[in-house]
Parts: C-alpha cells; structure tokens; sequence
C-alpha cells in the first residue's frame, strides 16, 4: 500500500513537471552579435490578483506549472487589479557582455520588481516604476529600466513582478550598454524635433497674440501646450523631468493632461470657427464638451485613475469627433477657413487612427507609423497656425470691405439728402414768394393792396426824384357803387369790382402804372414819367373804356362808371400823404361836379 501511494506521488510530480514543462517557454539565448532581445516570446506570465504572493511563492508557483505564455506574444492585459509576474530564463553566451540593461518599454506603470535567481541560489532584487523617485533608476532614461549582472555561460531565472493602476502593458527587453546609448539616442532626437516644431509655433503663437489679441491664439496656445504636456506625460518625459519626486502627478498627469487638451481645442474650436454666431446650438454643445472636462479634470484628483483614465478616453473619442462636426457645419455655411481646420484636424486622426491600426496589425511598425500620433499632430498644429494666418487674413479683408461698402454708401446717402435738402430750400423759397405775393396782393381783385402800394409808390417817388421825372396819381371811384349792391346782392358787386380791376389794369399797365385798390370801390394808380396832361389824358381813356363796357355777371350787364381825379406830384414837396390827399380832392371835386368824369385840382 505504502509502496502504492509513493507511486501515485511519483507519478503526480511526474505530471506536474511535464505540465511545467508544457507550459515553460523555450529560455533566452543571448549569443552571437545581437544587442537587443525583445524577451516576450520567452515569457510567461502569472497574475496574483490580490497582489500578495512573495518571490519564493512566485517560484514555487512556477515549479507548479501555473505560468502561461503570453497570448500572441503581447505583454498587454488592459487595466488589471493585484500584480503580474513574468518569469524568462536568461542563459548569456554572449562573452563581450555581461552586463544587460533591462527596459520597460512603457512610462506608466506604477511599480516594477525585478528578481534574478542564479544557480547557487543568490537572489538580486531591484525596484522601479513612477511610484518611486527617478534617480533611483539604473540609467537616467524615460522608461523604467534596471541593470542586470549576466556572467557568461551561467544560466539565471528573471522574475518581473508589475503593479499598476495605470493599464498593465510590459514590453521588457533586454539591451547592451551599447545599443541602449544608440536607442535613446534616436528616440530622444525624434521627441526634440516634435517639441522644437511645438516650441517654434507656440513662440509664433504668442508673439501673433500678444500683438493681435486675438483670443483664438491664446486658446491656440493653450491647445498645443496641453497636447504636447499629454504625449510628455505618456512618454515617462514628465516624470523625468517635470515632477520626478511626485508619484501623485505621475499618475494623474495622464488623464488631467489629457482634459486640459481637450478644453483647448474645444475653446479653440469655438473661437476659430465664430460657432455662437454660426451655430448657436453647435457652440452650446462645444461649451457643455468643455464643462464635461473641466468636471472630469476636477474628478481626477480624486477618483481613481483606472476610472478616471477610462473615462477620459471616451470623452476625448466623443470630443474629437465632435470637432470634425463643427468644422464641417462651419465650413458648410460659406466659412472658408473652415477647410485648413478640418484639414488640420484630419490630420490629427490620421495619425491617432494609424496609431491605433498598428496596434492591430494592420500596418506594420515603422518610423512613421511609430510616430504617426507625433506627426499627425505636428503637421495638424502647422496648418492650425497657417489657418489662423488665413482667418487673420480673411477678417481683415472682411472689414475693409465694410468699411469700403459703409463709406460708399454713405457718400450715396449724403448726395441723396443733400438732393433732398436743395429741393426743400428751393420749394421752401417759392413757397416764401408766393407768401409774399400773397401778402401784397389784394384777394378778391388780385390788384396790389394798399399796404404794397405805399411801399412801391415811395420807391417810385425816390426814382423819380433822382431822375427828375414827374409822377402823377389816379385816384378812382365808382359811382353810385351801394346801388349795384343793393339792386344785384354783394356777389354781383363783386363781380363788378373784379371786371372794373381788369379793364383797369389792361388800360393803365402798358403805361407802367402801378395799379391797387385803396379800399372798397376805390383804387389807385401811379403812373412815372408822366405830367398832369399826360395822366389826363390816360385817366380819359380809362373812363371811357369803364363806361363803354358794362360788368358781365352772369346773364346780367351792369353799366358802371367811375370818377377819377389827376394830380401830379411836385416830386420835391409832396410826401405820399400830401400827394394822395391832393389826389383825394380832386376826386372829390370829380364827384361833385357829376361823376363820371375826370377832375384836376
Ligand atoms: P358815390 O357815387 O358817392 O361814391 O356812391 P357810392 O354808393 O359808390 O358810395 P358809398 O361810399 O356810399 O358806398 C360804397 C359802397 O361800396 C358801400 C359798400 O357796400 C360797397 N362796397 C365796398 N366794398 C365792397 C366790396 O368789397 N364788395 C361789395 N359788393 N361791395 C362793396
Ligand atoms: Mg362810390
Ligand atoms: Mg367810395
């Protein structure tokens, strides 16, 4: 029985080492010339999900064949709770080295613990990672890395035990000191030609902003800084150099940078393509995209960053292709500016989305496809720059367009008033004529009142005196006047008042008289140049022709006669007064002596 269970056992150690061997992968060689090992085709890998097994349990674990290999020789597993273990056997044949840098192709993880066991049993341990201080690493380099001691010919088993909060990626190589230098090397000038052409266009940036004052320059600015502080970040270069004593920022700088980019480029977004007045709820939604980060970025520095990570990966999915809507809205509505930016922004996803088809074996890994993330956002920042040139540009010639259309139309318009302003004088003027023809003439005879009369008179006074040529007044009344009213009603003696004013003015204006009605059924009239006989004379005519034609009024003919008396003025004694009271008299003496007849003083 006893000899029957040491069987079974036998037979189980059998098994379990056959299993270990099954599973075990092939050990590394280093031999020959070769400076580099990628070592995931020899690792497998454990993952002590509460974190708590030791190096000792880790081997015993190994012996027990509870190691896999890694699935397609990728040492990715997304974001992982506890710790994973990674063991490779090393057998170095390569005689010139014996000593190998071990690298951490990846910046983020939080702790790395690397074992050596030897045959004799020594054991060496060193410890890495963001959550320990930068000068502890081997070599001072971006990437965590650990020097190991590999005596020629002697085989050693590599245990790496990771933690992280940040995603469990371990892309573990091994390098000569030599071709560490050659790779950090080029790696480093790749990094400082982007961070020099991010450099130059946020120096450009600046100078353009602090002279145009343009806020799409500062949001600008703001944009290329926070991006380029993201890929700073992935890259381990921030924990090298900007916060290599802060295990906190090297873990919350990712996510943080990451939503202040997103708050740039948002604003930038907002700001270039002039969405509030182009698309009021497109530039709602932008605003709402920027309080989501501003939110997340706040939440950072409390949730975890597993969370808060994931997170921020699907705002900046929803965000960046929230941009490339805009720019198409806005490029729709006639805004050519527009296109550089959505060019510009293509450019960008172009290379995230390379980034993302190498990960998945679509493209195979080369320098630009390695750097597509770099380039695409170089090449994007360059024609963001160029663009916001173009939309300078294009503002302007805007604006002197307007001012141009305002100036031109503002002429038209003063022409136009000025026209308007020069016709109102002009009906303004002949409607003050008019008034003042109106304000001299009689209204119902349309002969001059009297009030113009004395003023016309006197001028003629002032001719006659300065030429020394006589004047002579007619003064005339009709006769027996109230009879015609009374027999025929006022409007028929209106009448004859109107027929005895035109006979009068026909008869007496082409003599040059000046012709008004003094009051009533009187009138007067001065008559220049022309002494007592000549003013006779023509006052006879005037008789006769008053008396010849009788008023028409309807079907009625009024005879109607006039007394008029002559007087001639003595141009250097007579005042108008004198002269109309003389001419009165003579009238009166013309009534006296019958009507109807012409009378002298
Ligand atoms: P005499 O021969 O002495 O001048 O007699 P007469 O009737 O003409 O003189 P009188 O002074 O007595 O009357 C004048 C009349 O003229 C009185 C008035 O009714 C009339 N008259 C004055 N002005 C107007 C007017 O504007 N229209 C009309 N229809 N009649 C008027
Ligand atoms: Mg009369
Ligand atoms: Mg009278």
């Amino acid at each position: 029985m006893r000899e029957a269970i040491r069987g079974l056992r036998w037979l189980l150690a059998a098994l379990m080492l056959f299993c270990a061997l099954a599973q075990a992968q092939a050990p590394l060689v280093m031999s020959g010339d070769a400076a580099t090992h990628a070592l995931a085709p020899h690792t497998t890998y454990f993952h002590d999900s509460d974190g708590r097994a030791d190096i000792r349990a880790i081997e015993t674990s190994l012996r027990a064949g509870r190691f896999r290999p890694l699935p397609g020789d990728d040492a990715s597993f997304g974001f992982q709770p506890g710790a994973y273990w990674f063991h490779v056997s090393l057998l170095n044949r390569n005689l010139q080295e014996p000593r190998w840098l071990l690298v951490q192709q990846y910046a983020l993880s939080d702790r790395l613990d690397v074992y050596v066991r030897y045959p004799d049993g020594q054991l060496f341990h060193q410890a890495g990672g963001d959550h320990l201080h930068f000068e502890q690493r081997s070599v001072r380099y971006r990437h965590p890395n650990f020097q190991l001691d590999l005596p020629p010919g002697q085989p050693a088993d590599l245990f790496v035990r990771v933690e992280s909060q940040s995603s469990m990626q371990v892309p573990l190589a091994l390098y000569t000191p030599t071709a560490f230098a050659e790779l950090s090397r080029d790696a480093q000038f790749a990094m400082g030609v982007y961070y020099g052409i991010l450099l130059a266009l946020f120096t450009y940036n600046l100078v353009l902003w602090l002279t145009l004052r343009d806020a799409s320059y500062f949001w600008y600015m703001f944009h290329i800084s926070a991006f380029g502080l993201v890929l700073f970040t992935l890259y381990g270069l921030g924990f090298e150099y900007l916060w290599p004593h802060s295990p906190w920022l090297a873990d919350k700088a990712v996510p943080l940078s990451i939503c202040l980019a997103q708050i740039g480029m948002q604003q930038f977004a907002r700001n270039f393509l002039g969405l509030a007045r182009r698309w009021p709820l497109g530039d709602r939604i932008g605003l709402g995209m920027i309080a989501l980060f501003v939110v997340l970025g706040v939440a950072t520095t409390w949730i975890p960053i597993r969370l808060s990570t994931q997170l921020a990966v699907v705002a900046v999915i929803l965000s960046v292709a929230w941009i490339a809507v805009e720019a198409v809205v806005a490029m729709r509505s006639g805004y050519k500016p527009a296109k550089l930016f959505l060019l510009a922004w293509s450019m960008f996803l172009a290379g995230i989305a390379m980034v993302a088809m190498v990960a998945f074996g679509a493209l195979p890994k080369n320098f630009v496809t390695e750097y597509s993330v770099q380039i695409g956002s170089a090449l994007e920042m360059l024609l963001l720059s160029v663009a916001l040139g173009y939309r300078y540009a294009s503002l302007r010639n805007e604006n002197e367009r307007i001012v141009r259309e305002s100036r031109d139309q503002l002429e038209i318009k003063v022409e136009q008033r000025t026209g308007e302003l020069r016709s109102a004088l002009e009906q303004l003027e002949a409607a003050h004529l008019r008034l003042r023809e109106f304000s001299q003439l009689d209204g119902l005879t349309e002969l001059y009142n009297r009030t113009h009369f004395r003023e016309a008179f006197e001028h003629l006074l002032s001719q006659a005196r300065n030429s020394q040529q006589p004047i002579s007044l007619l003064m005339i009344d009709l006769d027996h006047f109230k009879r015609i009213n009374d027999t025929y009603g006022h409007l028929v003696g209106d009448d004859c008042l109107r027929w005895t004013s035109n006979t009068m003015a026909e008869t007496l204006r082409p003599y040059g008289a000046l012709v008004a009605r003094f009051g009533g059924e009187e009138f007067i009239a001065a008559l220049p140049d022309m002494d007592l006989d000549e003013a006779s004379n023509v006052a006879e005519e005037l008789r006769q022709r008053l008396r010849d034609r009788p008023c028409r009024s309807g079907d009625l003919d009024i005879p109607i006669s006039a007394s008029i008396g002559v007087h001639c003025v003595d141009i250097d004694k007579n005042s108008i007064d004198s002269a109309l009271q003389v001419a009165d008299q003579a009238l009166y003496t013309a009534k006296a002596e019958g009507r109807d007849c012409v009378r002298t003083l």
